[in-house]
């Protein structure tokens, strides 16, 4: 190959981003960020949804897992930390910086979702619905465990030391308890990232703020081509109606809601209308082992909370039960048949956990209804029901959907297109670039879009899956913080992961480390130039990896690049 072909290490002071998941889509958030020889991560996350999406999961890193040297972490959802066990059974040993609140929450939802995994695999074997023999978990929960000790809780709002010149700052996002905004600083840029942005008002946490600004930012946009319904003086009142529908012909209600969060704010919503009495009294279970356990994180930081939220808010049922063995879930779904009520089950999109054995039960019957209470992901069965499918497959058969489906709109914890502009407007200085991340084609599109129309000096664009940038300028470094807080990020080798290998590993860590040199950075100073480059190494057997793209310096593009990787199959 000719000798200006340059690979990403020869930039050895450049500060590139390379996306690696949430490019097009709203799952598997994950960026990397390389500064020289530093190679940081911010969030890893599952990819959800349809098996094409779930099924990157699986594929080789495409970079080696021990070189990594710091995770950080912008909250606790599954699309942005699920796949950490991953990268600490294929050899990653460093810290996962994230906030105290993101911390606790991310041990229950890495718990649950180890469990989930092995469950699914046992079933698949069980039943021979996979085509893998055998079908294996993701990762274990003994992978979980190697995790659990290597996350270090960092306050907010504190200009955190990374060494090698790299600052990095949390703010607070209020999407879900511990949810941060993640300014990086180094010597030669700075970038902020959203992390998932909550509305103006949570109804349960503490406002967001603006987080420090930046020349590029990274911005979500799981709503970008929309504005929530306005609430008028009856919040939720579709919600409260069709709970007193369906309690009058004595059926029950399933609110499959995501264990995070969620749980709490319907919580709150269904307390709000029991002391208006819009619903009558009926027993509230909320039957997920894991809501329960978020629950209790949530009581136990009261300075996280709105002002004007009381702990007591959430309980304020009579007739509120926690559910807690598989059994008395069983018996719930009986019991729900003779006497009304409102089950509050995990998962939200009803991909896995206790409420798929609830719908199993309750949607061939008219009387009962669902009641659907966030962003539905394609290819989910809560995207099947609300868009009004007759049958869903559940477990290798087909259920009669005769249950009133409803979708209440009035819960996202996702900021509107107004809350995410609004949001960009606030970072100062102002970017220059904003990538919009973590929407579908047609939201993150339509943000996009809206953002030049509104702020003419951003050029925002959508990065495709994989693609590289550099992140290049000279003034961003004079606004690095000067004060800034040493912390003990170093993982104790107490602490440390066994680095025993499981027996479920797919690729291992040398492995992975052989895909490293198979990435080539191609770049050339014209389209024409560029395209030699690109031709030449299809020649020798690599294929193209992302979208090609322009690296900028001041105010000008320097030059074009693009990534090649060598053909592995
Ligand atoms: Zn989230």
């Amino acid at each position: 190959m000719s000798s200006n072909v340059m690979s990403g290490n020869s930039f050895p002071n450049r500060t590139t981003l390379q996306f690696l998941g949430a490019a097009e889509t709203v799952t598997g958030s994950k960026y990397l960020l390389s500064v020289g020889k530093r190679r940081i991560l911010i969030d890893f996350g599952m990819f959800q949804g349809p098996k094409k999406l779930r099924d990157r999961n699986w594929e080789r890193f495409p970079f080696d897992p021990a070189s990594i040297s710091d995770v950080l972490l912008t909250h606790a959802h599954m699309d942005h930390v699920g796949l950490l066990p991953r990268l600490v059974r294929e050899g990653f040993r460093g810290p996962v910086l994230c906030t105290p609140g993101t911390a606790q929450l991310a041990e229950i939802v890495l718990r649950d979702g180890a469990k989930i995994q092995e469950q699914d695999a046992e079933d698949a074997n069980k039943h021979g619905y996979s085509k893998h023999r055998p079908a294996l978990p993701l990762y274990s929960t003994e992978d979980v465990e190697a995790t659990l000790p290597l996350l270090v809780p960092i306050p907010y709002d504190e200009d955190i030391d990374l060494d090698d010149g790299i600052v990095a700052r949390y703010t607070r996002a209020a999407h879900i308890l511990g949810a941060a905004s993640i300014t990086v600083w180094t010597e030669h840029s700075s970038i902020a990232f959203s992390g998932d942005i909550g509305s103006r008002e949570h109804p349960v946490l503490r406002p967001r703020e603006a987080p420090p600004g930046a020349p590029f930012a990274l911005i979500e946009s799981t709503y970008g081509d929309r504005d929530h319904p306005d609430e008028d003086g009856r919040p939720h009142e579709g919600f409260a109606d069709i709970i007193r529908r369906t309690i009058e012909r004595g059926g029950s209600v399933l609110v499959p809601a995501f264990a995070v969060d969620r749980t709490e704010v319907i919580l709150k919503t269904l307390s709000d209308f029991r002391r208006a009495d819009r619903i009558p009294y009926v027993p509230v279970y909320i039957d997920s082992p894991m809501a329960n356990a978020a629950l209790r994180v949530y009581l136990s930081m009261p300075e996280e909370m709105r002002s004007d939220m009381h702990p007591e808010d959430f309980l304020e049922f009579p007739g509120l039960h926690p559910i807690r063995s598989v059994e008395e879930s069983k018996e719930l779904t009986e019991s729900s048949r003779r006497t009304p009520s409102i089950i509050i089950a995990a998962s939200g999109m009803a991909t896995g956990g206790r409420v798929v054995h609830h719908l199993e039960a309750m949607l061939p019957d008219a009387k009962n209804s669902v009641v659907l209470t966030g962003y539905q992901a394609i290819g989910t069965r809560g995207r099947l029901l609300a868009e009004g499918i007759d049958k869903l497959k559940m477990r290798g058969k087909y259920i009669h959907v005769n249950a009133e489906i409803y979708s209440d709109q009035g819960f996202s914890v996702h900021g509107d297109r107004s809350d995410l502009i609004e949001w960009l407007g606030e970072l100062e200085p102002q970017p220059r670039t904003v990538f919009c991340i973590h929407g579908e084609v047609g939201a993150a599109h339509a943000l996009a879009n809206l953002i030049e129309e509104t702020y003419p000096r951003i050029d925002a664009v959508v990065p495709t899956h994989g693609e590289v940038i550099v992140l290049e300028d000279l003034a961003a470094a004079a606004m690095k913080p000067i004060t800034t807080r040493t912390i003990e990020r170093h993982v104790k080798t107490s602490a440390r992961a066994t680095g025993k290998p499981s027996p479920s590993v797919a690729p291992t860590a040398a492995a992975a480390a052989e895909t490293v040199t198979g990435y080539q950075l191609l770049v050339g100073k014209t389209p024409q130039a560029l395209s030699e480059q690109v031709e030449a190494a299809l020649g020798d057997g690599f294929v193209p990896f992302g979208a090609p793209s322009v690296g900028v310096a001041e105010e000008a593009a320097v030059y074009l690049q693009a990534v090649v990787r060598r053909q592995t199959d």
